[in-house]
């Protein structure tokens, strides 16, 4: 895995003169080229066709205009503060129904924040760093770059041939294929792990755009305590399988904070806003029905549906006494234990971190 992994990875940093044929493009957000297998016409049409399938999985929206106006309008000023025509991009947020601690974005701007993340946040700026942050994924076109890399890996020479975003209808159409099986697998959304670097640049670039709507970036740095916390309990939440590391992205906003954002400390232009918080968003929640459990299932790494192939391997093992390749194990789990669904154990074992 860790191969296939170098090799996305290779191709990604735009030296694989190979593919010239697909796009190598400068992005506004990062100052970076960076080599994307689809464009932004197929980002849009991807996420709006994942989007739904999301919300619902997480438990739908939470029953409240008002609360859902505020998540939106503040994801909306975030990414008025974007680069290039990325402000354009149909930018949408779902605050879900659900008890879970997450949050995450997918391509063409479709963000997502669950209650119970949010019930753990104590003012505005909390909020607009997360949302900064997944608004940084999407700027950062990190999901476009994983699913590029799958492209690559699953699809090899006929996903090279699928040159898409040409824009025109069919070639979406045909990305369309390809791509929407790396969200949604064997009917299982399967929510994309960044790495570790990812997750760092959408740090940096969620503190660039929090502040300048003038929210204290230590807001990012509270929620990142917060995981450090909750990190340590018996119920670890399920954004650190999707966002690994608090550690040493506490460490980077330090930095950030002694240096080019030093302004933004102490100062009252830069603000935490918690009474707002408090009555525009927590007592708006407090006011509902509890949201329902935290649908722990499809993470946890006992289930079938979460077997990548490291985990099924070590389960084969354990059940035949025989050892058999990842690459081959959830295949063979499947046909000795669990006939059932196909299962993408690349991404998986990526999310279980057996890179
Ligand atoms: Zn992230």
């Amino acid at each position: 895995m860790a191969g296939l992994r170098r090799m996305g990875r290779a191709a990604l940093g735009c030296v694989a003169a190979a593919w010239t044929l697909v796009g190598c493009a400068y992005n506004p957000a990062t100052g970076q080229k960076q080599f994307t297998m689809i464009g932004r016409n197929a980002e849009i049409r991807l996420g709006a066709e994942a989007a739904p399938g999301f919300r619902d999985e997480m438990g739908g929206l939470v029953p409240d205009a008002a609360v859902q106006a505020y998540v939106a309008d503040l994801t909306r000023r975030l990414a008025a503060q974007t680069e290039g025509d990325y402000p354009t991009l149909p930018w949408e947020t779902s605050l879900v129904n659900s008890a879970d601690v997450n949050a995450f974005a997918i391509p063409g701007g479709k963000l997502f924040i669950t209650r119970g993340l949010v019930e753990k946040m104590t003012n505005e700026a909390q909020l607009a760093g997360v949302m900064g942050h997944e608004v940084g994924h999407v700027t950062g076109r990190h999901t476009a770059e994983q699913i590029s890399t799958a492209m690559l890996i699953q699809g090899g020479a006929v996903a090279a041939a699928i040159i898409v975003d040409q824009s025109d209808d069919p070639s979406i159409r045909r990305v369309g294929r390809v791509a929407v099986p790396a969200l949604a697998i064997g009917g299982q959304l399967v929510m994309l792990k960044f790495g570790r670097d990812d997750e760092l640049e959408a740090d940096r670039l969620g503190v660039r755009y929090m502040s300048r709507i003038g929210y204290d970036p230590k807001g990012l740095r509270q929620v990142m305590e917060l995981f450090d916390r909750m990190a340590g309990s018996d119920r670890p939440p399920s954004f650190l399988s999707t966002h690994p590391d608090p550690g040493a992205r506490i460490a980077q906003i330090d930095g950030m904070l002694r240096g080019e954002y030093a302004h933004t400390q102490g100062s009252a232009q830069f603000r935490l806003n918690e009474t707002e918080f408090r009555q525009n968003v927590l007592a708006r929640l407090n006011a509902l029905p509890p949201a329902p459990k935290a649908k722990t299932a499809s993470r946890d790494p006992a289930l079938p549906a979460t077997w990548c192939g490291v985990c099924a391997a070590a389960r084969y093992e354990e059940l035949t006494g025989r050892s058999v390749d990842p690459r081959d194990a959830v295949a063979a789990l499947a046909a000795a234990e669990a006939p059932g669904r196909p299962i993408h154990a690349w991404t998986l074992a990526r999310a279980h971190g057996h890179e």
